[in-house]
């Protein structure tokens, strides 16, 4: 998918929609009704809050916590790579603007640093991984304190992040305290619903067919939390390419462990993957596209990925189903 820039402004109120993780009708209904939001008087609108998040992810979160009182903009929208984006001109005005930032942290936004940085001086800029303790993160250079940033795909350590955040937005809007503490709590319930219902998709696959591979290695976190071996073919971050030895390794690694399906991610280009799933098929070994997962980026809005939430079962769902 593209680097386009596309901005999603999200306003006022999630419908709340209780959670019936035996219903897949209303399981979808869910994931949609979070992603609908009601309209408020122009005179309301004026006065809010302005919320900027930088990833698609951490918007969502933002407006499960605040998004009824509070208008929450997204600088990425759906599949944009957030290791390559860079901030226009444009988004410098909106950072400029927001009472409060929200950004991933540990490097994800690696070409935002220098920017965050600057206004962390001026304004709140909380980073959603403050809220996980170091000794929860996989550490992927022995020599330095450099983590793996994915860390919405545990959704232990994301809840960590979302208690973070509301208390950091509670500090930050005191008149509000009272409400970000109680959408918090019900966002916290509904991610304990949905993590359950992903666990009992992935235990009905065995455990020798839980081999994960995608085009970047953003799925460590998921792997270690519903056990799953996980390859990427491009390293943590998108910046790497990746070379010919990763694709001939990754080929080897695919035929020995009889792997039926590979990949592919919305945020990152397809290009190499496919010459793997080329050269399992030049040594007589089939192996199929098994889906688009949502990884960096969530789905367009108003469709069951263009939430959190939503984007974890799709991905559960078709990680089992093609696997299976
Ligand atoms: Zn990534």
């Amino acid at each position: 998918m593209g680097l386009s820039k596309s901005r999603l402004p999200i306003t006022d109120t999630p419908i709340f929609v209780e959670v019936m993780i035996n219903s897949k009708t209303l399981l979808a209904t869910l994931f949609m009704a979070l992603g609908f939001w009601s309209c408020s008087s122009p005179d309301e609108a004026k006065n809010k809050p302005q919320v900027l998040a930088t990833t698609s992810i951490v918007a969502d979160m933002a407006q499960h916590l605040c998004g009824d009182f509070a208008d929450i903009t997204s600088l990425m929208g759906p599949g944009v790579d957030p290791h390559l984006y860079k901030a226009s001109h444009g988004d410098v005005e909106l950072l400029a603007k927001a009472d409060v930032i929200l950004y991933n942290g540990l490097h994800l936004e690696g070409k935002m640093s220098d920017i965050l940085h600057k206004l962390e001086k001026e304004k709140s800029v909380i980073a959603v991984a403050s809220g996980v303790n170091s000794s929860e993160l996989r550490r992927i250079n022995s020599d330095a304190d450099v983590y793996d940033p994915h860390i919405w795909f545990d959704v232990q350590l994301w809840k960590k992040g979302v208690q973070h955040v509301a208390d950091q937005l509670g500090n930050q809007f005191p008149t509000y305290k009272g409400k970000i503490d109680s959408n918090a709590l019900q966002y916290l319930t509904q991610m304990d619903s949905v993590h359950q219902l992903c666990s009992e998709l992935v235990n009905t696959l065995p455990r020798e067919r839980r081999v994960l591979i995608t085009s970047h290695d953003a799925f460590e976190y998921f792997g270690r939390s519903y056990n799953f071996t996980v390859k990427g073919l491009q390293g943590i971050s998108t910046l790497s390419e990746s070379g010919l030895k990763d694709v001939t390794d990754m080929v080897n690694f695919i035929i020995d462990n009889e792997v039926k399906a590979v990949f592919v991610e919305n945020s990152v280009p397809q290009k190499a993957l496919r010459s793997v799933i080329d050269g399992c098929k030049s040594k007589g070994h089939d192996v199929v596209v098994g889906g688009e997962l949502f990884s960096d980026a969530l789905g367009a809005k108003r469709t069951p990925e263009g939430t959190y939430l939503g984007m974890l079962h799709f991905n559960v769902s078709t990680i089992v189903n093609a696997l299976k």
